[in-house]
């Protein structure tokens, strides 16, 4: 049997809420007896009445149902449960925490269903907590976010889409950037979309002949452009194997 006495605990925990708690409890033993009461000690049996200590300022205690042992019965050894005598648990903190790790492990279905159900209704906390997770586990978030890349190949374009679109200024300080840095890369997507004589190469060819817009240059007159340009390469080619 544990015997803690109230004022020896209360030591440590004088709080500013049982501070007031202790002062009103005084003004009105002083209004009814008549003198004021400076003997703090011997309030505070009144004070921890139904939090955690009997009327004689002993300790309550709570045996743990599944592990059995006697523990002080405070949200310190037990986690607070609304709908439990004393709103305390049955369980100790020990055992609980092992027993829902159990229980998340044995039926991970129900555990994502229940996580889902909190986010549902707790969104600003749930951002709040991702946002922590994120700050303290930055490899994993990268390597998360990576693992989703490669397996969401379309969403992430469509995200990329979406940012360019959003963010036309960002995008193309980000697109300066990574050129400098990628000049092989530059050189050969340059290479590529001259042999493959794609849309955009033609359109620069016909920008610099003839002095226009990209955004004036319509479908046929790059058509035009394309099959100028094979017939020119492979009269090129006729007159290599010629020599
Ligand atoms: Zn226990």
């Amino acid at each position: 049997m544990l015997t803690i006495t109230a004022p020896d605990f209360c030591r440590g925990i004088k709080t500013e809420r049982y501070e007031n708690k202790r002062k009103t409890i005084k003004t009105e033993q002083a209004e009814q007896t008549g003198k004021s009461n400076d003997r703090s000690g011997g309030n505070y049996r009144y004070l921890f009445r139904g939090v955690g200590f009997n009327r004689d300022g002993v300790m309550k205690t709570r045996v743990c149902t599944k592990c059995g042992e006697e523990k002080p019965e405070t949200a310190e050894y037990f986690y607070r449960a609304k709908t439990y005598r004393g709103g305390l648990n049955t369980m100790c903190k020990v055992c609980w925490i092992k027993y829902a790790r159990k229980w998340r492990a044995e039926n991970p279905e129900k555990q994502r269903e229940s996580v889902r159900r909190w986010q549902a209704k707790n969104p600003e906390k749930n951002m709040e907590a991702a946002r922590r997770w994120r700050a303290e586990n930055p490899e994993k978030e990268m390597e998360r976010k990576r693992r989703w890349k490669a397996e969401n190949p379309e969403k992430q374009r469509e995200s990329v889409r979406r940012w360019y679109a959003e963010n036309p200024e960002k995008a193309r300080e980000a697109e300066k950037r990574w050129r400098a840095e990628n000049p092989e890369k530059v050189k050969e997507a340059a290479l590529r979309r001259r042999n493959t004589l794609a849309p955009n190469y033609l359109k620069q060819l016909i920008s610099n002949k003839y002095d226009i817009s990209h955004s004036e240059i319509g479908d046929e007159l790059i058509e035009a452009k394309r099959r100028e340009l094979k017939y020119y390469r492979q009269f090129k080619q006729l007159k290599q194997l010629k020599k």
